[in-house]
This record gives C-alpha cells, structure tokens and sequence, in this order.
C-alpha cells in the first residue's frame, strides 16, 4: 500500500510554529518512508475561516517547501460526500435529532471529555414522534449518531496505548450541526480514507476524538490509517501556542531563512541534536520516530 500523509489545518487565522512543527513531521514521515503529502483545508465553519486565511496557510506551507503533491482538498466543497456517508451511517447506527441547547447540554451535568465536551446524557434519544414533531416547529436539530458501550483502542505510534470506552468516555455525538454543517468527526474520517490517507499526525489534544474516528471508518467500511499524536508546542516558558493569541508564524519568516526556520523545529522536536539550519533533503534522509519526543516540544526562545 503506498504511504500518504496529510496536514489538515483549519484556517481560523494564523498557523503558528506548533502547526508548522505539525505539518513539518506528517511531510517528513510519509517521505522517509516514499510516500505523498496532501493538505486538506479544514473550512467546513465558513463563518470563522475567511478565504484569505487559507491562502496565508498555503504561502506559508510552500515557503517552506511543505506543498500537496495533489491538489488541497477543501471541506466547504465536500459536502455531497459527508452526505453520502451519513446515508451509510443511517443504515448501520441509530441517527437521532437533537435538541438540546448548550445550556441544557451543561446542565445535564454528564461527565466532561478530556476535550473538553460533554458526555450526552441522552435527553432526546428517546423522544416520542408527536414531540419531535412539536419541537421540529421551533428548532432545526443536530443530528446524533448512537454509540455502542464498547471500547476502542488503538496504537499510536508516538503516544502508544490508548484506549476509549464509546458510551460512557464519549457518549452519543454529533454528525450535523443544526445549521447542517457536518461535524469534524465524520469529515474528518472519511476525508482521510476517501484520500487514501495512510497516516495521521496531529496534535495530541485531538487523540480523544480517535477512536470516534476510528469507529465511524469502521461502519463506513474503510481501513483506518496510523495515528501519530504528537506534544502540543509551548513556547520557552511551557505556554501553549494558540492562533487566536498572537503566535501567527508569519513573523518568523521576516526574522529567519527557510533552513533556519526548518532546523530550529526539527531540533525542538528532537529529530536534530543541534539547532542547525536543515534542509527538507537533509531531514527526509535522518527522520526516524523513534527520534521525536514525546513529553513536550520546547520552542527556542528567539522563536517567539
Ligand atoms: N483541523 C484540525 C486543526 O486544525 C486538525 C484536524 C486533524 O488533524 O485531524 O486543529
């Protein structure tokens, strides 16, 4: 099977370092290994991704010569094939509307999820026909699909074991928003298997959404690619880097060459012993996982 990697940022504002580092890591594991590196433009919220957004990502990502061997797939454009999927989904799953507001989502105090979600207490999964019927007059729902108690677990490879149980980790989740945007999660699971993606790098703050993921491909009929989980990247002082906080990228390529931008990250990431300007060439040839930490990414403090 060949190997494609995918960075699949979502064009809310500014890449930051930790992104790139991100990107930088999915190109170098599918190349090392001959494989193709796709980007995919996560905007299914057209609201909060503007246009010029996903422009600056790309310049960004092509500056540093981290460019889609085929063309970028776009969320906004896919909608006919999330649509296709919950067809399928409608056969294998209990799909239900939904429809709680986030207030009562809260309110009915279920557990949260280390994403910080909420577990579905299930408050309308059992609502007669007269009462959808009523409450359809005054709200367009989100859709839900049922979980079974089940545990999923998979192996990552950078962060290991990991293990969910469906109902009680996770609980019933949405597949449609009420505004008929299709959730991330389905996406996201069939965009990296209708792509041929073979490996996933991300950041591990989205590893409690794997086995939602994981379990979605399964009733879609799909074989789930590797799942790489890598330490968000905090700055010098452990903070973690976020786009809505001023720690846009775009400064560090007024500041430092390409190389020096390349080498600074793989160092930080443990795949250089020294901070070094690199090339992609270079790094392809010495990338291993064995090499990349696990606990946390430190940035070098010039970088901030
Ligand atoms: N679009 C997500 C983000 O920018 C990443 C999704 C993924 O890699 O699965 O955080």
């Amino acid at each position: 099977m060949s190997v494609c990697g995918r960075f699949a940022p979502t064009p809310s504002g500014e890449l930051h370092a930790g992104n790139i580092l991100c990107a930088l890591l999915a190109y170098l594991s599918a190349k090392s290994k001959g494989g193709k590196f796709i980007v995919r433009i996560e905007d299914l919220d057209a609201a909060r991704c503007p246009a010029s957004s996903a422009q600056n990502m790309l310049d960004m990502l092509g500056a540093l010569g981290l460019e889609s061997d085929e063309s970028e797939v776009w969320q906004s454009k896919r909608t006919d094939a999330y649509r296709a999927a919950e067809g399928i989904l409608r056969r294998k799953a209990r799909i239900y509307p939904c429809f709680c507001s986030r207030a009562q989502l809260l309110a009915a105090q279920a557990p949260r999820l280390s994403d910080g979600g909420v577990v579905y207490s299930g408050r309308c999964k059992d609502l007669s026909e007269k009462e959808t019927e009523l409450l359809l007059k005054k709200k367009t729902p989100c859709l839900r699909i049922e979980v079974p108690n089940r545990v999923i677990s998979f192996t990552d490879g950078a962060a290991g074991e990991y293990s969910q149980n469906l109902a009680t980790e996770c609980g019933d989740f949405i597949l449609r928003r009420g505004d008929g945007v299709y959730a991330y999660q389905l996406a996201v699971a069939v965009d990296d298997c209708e792509s041929g993606v073979t490996e996933v790098v991300r950041g591990i703050d989205l590893i409690s959404s794997t086995p939602r993921q994981l379990w979605l491909m399964e009733l879609l009929g799909y074989s789930a690619p590797k799942y790489y989980h890598i330490p968000l990247v905090c700055d010098f002082e452990g903070r973690k880097l976020s786009k809505s906080e001023g720690d846009g990228a775009t400064k560090l390529f007024n500041k430092f060459r390409t190389e020096e931008i390349l080498g600074a990250l793989a160092h930080a990431a443990g795949i250089l012993s020294k901070n070094r300007p690199s090339s992609l060439q270079e790094l392809i040839t010495i990338f291993e996982w064995k090499n990349v930490r696990t606990d946390k990414i430190l940035l070098p403090r010039e970088f901030l």
